[in-house]
């Protein structure tokens, strides 16, 4: 019998990522690399794998101005939208955190347009991870511009 420790402890393990997931964390980790962080020091890779199984990739990319900085989930979204993909059905995140690290609002915004039913995998470079839905993370968003009435 598994006690809530050694699910624990498996999650820690590398070899435990779903299955469907493994060469889109593979594809986010490489990403990462190229991430340009000169500010924050924060790398992030990030991945998304198309209905057709092609698969995307993004980086973070800051700007001196701090506020252009674009993340590595929309770097990797339009990437998707930049090759005519407008839907994805997987997104996978990588950083080098202790916890796995959430995507913030913005790109929260942009998976619910591209990716609203997608798989979301979060996942740390000890190997640790977390998978979520959207729903989970962003349960109230901006869906459409009001109607209006004749
Ligand atoms: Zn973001």
């Amino acid at each position: 019998m598994m006690t809530t420790m050694t699910i624990e402890m498996m999650k820690n393990k590398t070899e435990m990522i779903p299955e469907e997931f493994q060469s889109l964390v593979e594809a986010a980790w490489k990403t990462r690399e190229n991430a340009y962080a000169p500010y924050s020091h924060f790398k992030v890779g990030a991945a998304v794998e198309t209905p057709d199984g092609e698969i995307y990739t993004g980086c973070n990319i800051e700007n001196v101005s701090y506020g252009l900085t674009n993340c590595a989930e929309r770097t990797a979204i339009f990437q998707a939208v930049a090759h005519g993909k407008t839907c994805f059905t997987r997104l996978a995140v990588c950083a080098d955190t202790p916890e796995p690290v959430i995507p913030c609002g913005a790109c929260l915004q942009v998976i619910r347009e591209f990716g609203a039913q997608s798989k979301i995998l979060l996942v740390t470079k000890d190997g640790r991870w977390k998978q979520l839905t959207l729903q989970e993370l962003l349960p109230y968003s901006f869906q459409d511009f009001p109607q209006e009435e004749e």
